[in-house]
């Protein structure tokens, strides 16, 4: 019997999603893909610096399988670097963390990623403020398309549309 599918957490998009090797053709390379959380899991663990504890936790999965997701990047990573494979980030099995928001009058609060990439918040719902900010680095490249499932393929970030406490 199958287990269980544990969707894993992801909080950052990569704005560049494809990786080639200098001067080789296109058609002559073979491509490997890494998934986006194969992604958030290195960037976790390799360029935040996480614990392995702490990345899982991050990405609501168990320490082995935050384990092995690193491993399967790194080992894909390797590969593409010394036999001169091309990358390509797309797909895999995960969901958007919520994302935080916090007003200038210091109230937080999580929106649902989906919801966000319909229509980012404009107050704050406790003091109806409208000087709130994201508290978390969004991903540059996912208003682009082509990122997992659901509505923000089509409609994404509006980074004109959130006031930035300055
Ligand atoms: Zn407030």
């Amino acid at each position: 019997m199958a287990r269980p599918f544990k969707c894993r957490r992801v909080a950052f998009m990569p704005g560049v999603t494809y990786f080639k090797p200098a001067g080789i053709p296109l058609r002559a390379l073979e491509e490997i893909r890494l998934t986006v959380e194969e992604a958030e899991a290195i960037r976790l663990k390799d360029l935040e610096g996480l614990e392995q504890e702490e990345g899982a936790e991050k990405m609501n999965i168990s320490r082995p399988t935050f384990q092995r997701v690193l491993a399967s990047a790194r080992q894909k990573i390797a590969s593409a670097l010394l036999n001169g494979r091309a990358i390509r980030i797309e797909g895999g099995n995960f969901e958007m963390s919520p994302l935080r928001f916090r007003c200038a009058n210091g109230h937080e609060w999580e929106v649902p990623f989906e919801a966000v990439a319909e229509i980012p918040p404009q107050f704050c719902p406790t003091c109806k403020t409208t000087e709130i900010v994201p508290l978390q680095t969004l991903g540059t490249g996912w208003n682009r398309g082509g990122y997992g499932r659901g509505s923000h393929r089509k409609r994404g970030w509006q980074k004109g549309r959130i006031n930035v406490i300055k």
